[in-house]
């Protein structure tokens, strides 16, 4: 629940901010266009979700144009699909970027305070009348028993947003489900802009990115994407690398002064739910009952979420017109 900082709830973990990396024309990048709209009206007419406009540098190096990456599953797509997204979306002019840099884009996304924003999702749903409980579930039917919904019948349908959990959850068991280890830095300086780089000197698991959280949530430094690593505690030798790559990339954080200055608040490590293939968003019958899945999001969680709920919205009004016609 929020709140909790467990290894097995992704959500708290993440930066995170919506800075998408969809292949063009999949239903990834559908999801991705439909988000963002949603998260562009929170920063502008809810300032109490805890996400604010932040501008967003990326760039690419020239070693690392040909290469493939882990964590887009593609190589570094210079023109991107999303470039239409942003109001002020605009490639760097050569004068903005060093020798080593082959090309960067800079545009305003959105950063997310993941200890403010998920406690508030909570209250919108208790506003909304949602009652929550707190159990753990074997099988994906048990959570339809009767006495485990609040009216005391059993539940019509199951939705199904266990993430990386679905790979041990009975009745899903989804062996295509596997973590991508992402190790962060939480400090208080403050970066005044998002940075991203794909590509870094020390393997293709490991990048760089910063962003500040709204609200002072402080920055938080990335990262890596290692796949099939389940360790929940942070490597210093890892922390290190990370620190020094992002005070290379943005000076500023430390006012030049090296990576010693900064002022560390907490070392992190969350597992992404990731999936071959891809997210799963699909409706099917299990133990008699309705389920439908919402899982499998790895990276993409927040900067997918409001266009995937709108998938589950169909999936859902789908079953259960199936089950009145019964
Ligand atoms: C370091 C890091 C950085 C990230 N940065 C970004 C970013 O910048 N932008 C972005 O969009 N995404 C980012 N992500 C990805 C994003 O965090 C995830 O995709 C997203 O949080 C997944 O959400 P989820 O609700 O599917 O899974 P989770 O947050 O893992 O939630 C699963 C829930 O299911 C519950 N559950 C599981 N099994 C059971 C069971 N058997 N019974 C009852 N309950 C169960 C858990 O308790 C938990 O509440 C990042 C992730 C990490 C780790």
């Amino acid at each position: 629940m929020p709140g909790d900082y467990d290894i097995e709830y992704a959500s708290p973990w993440a930066g995170a901010n919506y800075m998408p990396f969809s292949a063009r024309d999949t239903a990834a990048a559908q999801w991705d266009r439909d988000t963002w709209p949603d998260f562009k009206d929170l920063a502008t007419n809810h300032l109490d979700a805890g996400v604010h406009f932040q501008g967003c540098r990326m760039v690419n190096r020239k070693i690392d144009m040909d290469k493939t990456y882990p964590f887009t599953g593609g190589k570094v797509d210079a023109n991107p699909w999303w470039s239409k997204v942003f109001d002020d979306f605009r490639y760097l002019d050569p004068s903005e970027l060093t020798e080593e840099q082959h090309s960067g884009v800079y545009f305003t996304s959105v950063c997310i305070n993941t200890s403010i924003y998920l406690p508030w999702l909570v209250s919108q749903c208790l506003a909304n009348g949602v009652v929550f409980k707190r159990s753990i579930f074997e099988h994906v039917s048990d959570a339809a028993a009767p006495g485990i919904h609040h009216s005391g019948h059993r539940a019509d349908l199951v939705i199904n947003c266990t993430g990386l959990s679905s790979l041990k959850l009975g009745g899903v068991e989804d062996t295509k489900l596997y973590p991508g280890r992402g190790q962060t830095v939480l400090v208080r300086n403050d970066a005044g802009c998002m940075y991203a780089q794909l590509g870094t000197d020390d393997g293709e698991s490991e990048m760089m990115y910063i962003m500040t959280r709204a609200a002072g949530g402080g920055t938080v430094l990335g990262g890596c994407y290692q796949s099939n690593n389940w360790d929940s505690q942070p490597d210093p030798s890892l922390a290190n690398r990370i620190m020094k790559r992002c005070v290379s990339a943005c000076p500023k954080l430390t006012n030049g002064q090296g990576f010693e200055k900064l002022d560390v608040m907490r070392h992190a490590v969350g597992l992404r739910p990731c999936r071959n293939g891809g997210a799963r968003l699909e409706k099917e019958k299990i133990n008699g009952i309705w389920v439908v899945h919402n899982y499998g999001h790895a990276g993409a969680g927040y900067q997918s979420s409001y266009g995937c709920s709108k998938v589950v919205l169909k999936l859902v009004e789908e079953a259960l017109q199936h089950q009145a016609r019964l």
